[in-house]
């Protein structure tokens, strides 16, 4: 064995503690430390490249080199401030199970292997549940919502060949002929899967909305059906993220006797709504979807990369992802989930959703969820009243929309969001035509305290840069 390997190995717990008290270290100070690192500039972006080290330095030496060169470029987005996207954090019981799921090193996709598909099978009945999905959808962990997305719509290419008598999984996506997907406001993933897919960004049919809304006009999808014949995808859209609009999910369930349509709803952070009594009527119909994607990396708060997929016909999937090879298990009435995730070899990704869901159950997810609600609520009203700021959409859930009100041109946004990036992280868009910035709740830690300072330092932004 290697010297330094050798040496390491012989101090392996000493190794972890040290690894442990940096991490807790780095969590201490996630409020001090600015929401983003002022960006470095041009110049000095890309310091010259280390060179491969010839001998290495043994993890001490790495773990110092790393938390003096990269630690403090890397943004605080495990922090209550950073409302940038959608980005979750890490509950304390979800990070131990992540530190665990290394450990361990599991390659959870057999059944020749130990329990690892079972952990995930356990896992995935529990998120069924929270979301109030019917047992009759299995699910499976993928990295991402644009993952679990790109897989429901591959089932859906999978049902189409059953409607037309090909399978695009054994003749490729030429077999379909053209493809119709249909969507009020789609998520920039859904044309990503379509191209991957081969089914082309082209096949994506944009459907009005209704008047003031992203969510799709249930009349018109039903006229975009009907013009032309031949089965089709409608992606439903639960928590758009701009101004997370709902799909009225049962009045598209509801156009199913008269158009034959396979239904994928993308819910990737809107099915979260099903955990508050208030707002649970939001995502009332997700059961009725052929698939559904939900990702957990954003507000179960577990670590990258997780999210689930969920489908009415794992028989589908098993003809789209089967992995047929001498050395592995037949299909059977339960496949392995080898045979039904794009990738073949992936860890065990079930583990961290797993701790944080028996550590604090489902009260205890509630409560972050209708925190992160409740703080949405408190930075849109604080900005609705400041005359320099106005909102671009009602605050529905968890995201306020918002821009400035005397001249909301784009160079001027992005100023107030460089100039509060070390208190608070906020990301452009474009609303209706208008360039607005969102701000996104849906980390464990955020407080109303977060909310007081998140506004002022964009009050103050606003005052710097006018
Ligand atoms: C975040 C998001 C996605 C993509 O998620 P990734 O995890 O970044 O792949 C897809 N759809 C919606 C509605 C999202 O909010």
């Amino acid at each position: 064995m290697d010297r330094t390997l050798a040496a390491d190995l012989a101090r392996l717990p000493d190794l972890l503690d040290a690894t442990r008290r940096a991490a807790a270290e780095a969590l201490a100070t996630l409020d001090e430390r600015a929401v983003v690192p002022d960006a470095p500039k041009p110049t000095d972006r890309d310091p010259e490249p280390e060179p491969l080290p010839e001998q290495g330095c043994g993890t001490e030496t790495a773990l110092a080199a790393f938390r003096a060169r990269w630690e403090p470029r890397l943004s605080a987005s495990a922090g209550p401030r950073y409302f940038g996207f959608v980005t979750g954090g890490a509950t304390p019981a979800a990070l131990a199970g992540d530190w665990l799921t290394a450990a361990h090193d599991q390659n959870s996709n057999s059944s020749m292997d130990g329990a690892g598909q079972d952990l995930e099978r356990e896992t995935v009945g529990w998120l069924r549940e929270l979301f109030g999905l019917s047992d009759a959808h299995t699910g499976t962990f993928v990295s991402g919502a644009t993952m679990s997305n790109t897989a429901g719509l591959a089932i859906a290419r999978e049902w189409l060949g059953t409607r037309l008598g090909v399978s695009p999984a054994d003749d490729g996506a030429g077999a379909l002929g053209p493809v119709r997907v249909l969507s009020g406001a789609p998520h920039s993933s859904i044309a990503k899967a379509l191209s991957v897919l081969g089914l082309g960004r082209n096949s994506l049919v944009r459907v009005p909305t209704l008047p003031g809304r992203e969510a799709v006009d249930p009349a018109a999808l039903d006229r975009a059906l009907a013009d032309t014949p031949g089965p089709a995808v409608v992606v439903a859209n639960a928590g758009t993220v701009n101004t997370v609009d709902f799909d009225d999910l049962p009045a598209v369930a509801a156009l199913r006797p008269r158009h034959d349509f396979w239904l994928h709803t993308d819910a990737a952070f809107g099915a979260f709504a099903a955990l508050s009594p208030d707002h649970a009527h939001l995502a009332a119909g997700l059961d009725a979807s052929d698939s559904v994607c939900v990702d957990l990396h954003k507000w179960l708060n577990v670590p990258y990369d997780s999210a689930v997929q969920f489908t009415r016909r794992r028989d589908l999937q098993a003809r789209v992802f089967q992995n047929a090879a001498a050395y592995l298990g037949p299909l059977g009435e339960h496949p392995d989930l080898v045979h039904l995730t794009p990738e073949n070899s992936h860890r065990l990704r079930a583990l961290a959703a797993w701790f944080t869901l028996r550590a604090y159950g489902r009260q205890g997810h509630r409560e972050i969820v209708e925190r992160n609600i409740a703080g949405a609520r408190a930075l849109g009203a604080a900005l609705a009243e400041d005359p320099a700021f106005a909102l671009l959409a009602p605050v529905r859930l968890n995201v306020v929309c918002f821009t400035l009100a005397d001249d909301p041109d784009p160079a001027r946004l992005t100023a107030l969001r460089e100039a509060a990036a070390a208190e608070v992280f906020v990301t452009p868009t474009v609303h209706e035509g208008t360039a607005g910035l969102r701000a996104a709740f849906s980390n464990w830690c955020t407080t109303q305290a977060d909310v007081h300072r998140a506004a002022r330092a964009l009050r103050t932004a606003a005052r710097e840069i006018a």
